[in-house]
């Protein structure tokens, strides 16, 4: 599956990575096999691929240092997105304030 490859609202997710909502920008993780939602921000119904999933689905905890670089996402509330760099310790979630499991959505 391409990188820049679209989709529409309805569409199963072929392959996990990151989309970008063409109409607005908006950027969302989805996981291999969910259905694209509408954007929420602007109603748009067609995604674009923006990045694949790489090691997707290594979890690492808050608090723990990461043996690589990427986007994460949080397990607990699967909104805040934040870069990791190599090295740097898991921080809690800004949205959940509190510890949680960050999952690889991109390896950089
Ligand atoms: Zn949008
Ligand atoms: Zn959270």
């Amino acid at each position: 599956m391409p990188v820049f490859s679209r989709f529409k609202t309805g569409d199963t997710n072929p392959e996990s990575g990151l989309f970008l909502c063409v109409g607005c920008g908006e950027i969302i993780p989805l996981s291999k096999g969910e259905r694209f939602p509408p954007c929420v921000d602007c109603g748009s119904t067609t995604w674009m691929m923006v990045a694949l999933a790489g090691e997707a689905g290594r979890r690492f905890k808050t608090g723990t240092k990461s043996p690589m670089s990427g986007l994460f996402i949080c397990t607990k509330c699967w909104s805040q997105i934040i870069p990791i760099a190599r090295d740097d310790v898991f921080p809690p979630c800004a949205s959940c304030r509190r510890g949680t499991d960050w999952q690889l959505i991109v390896s950089a």
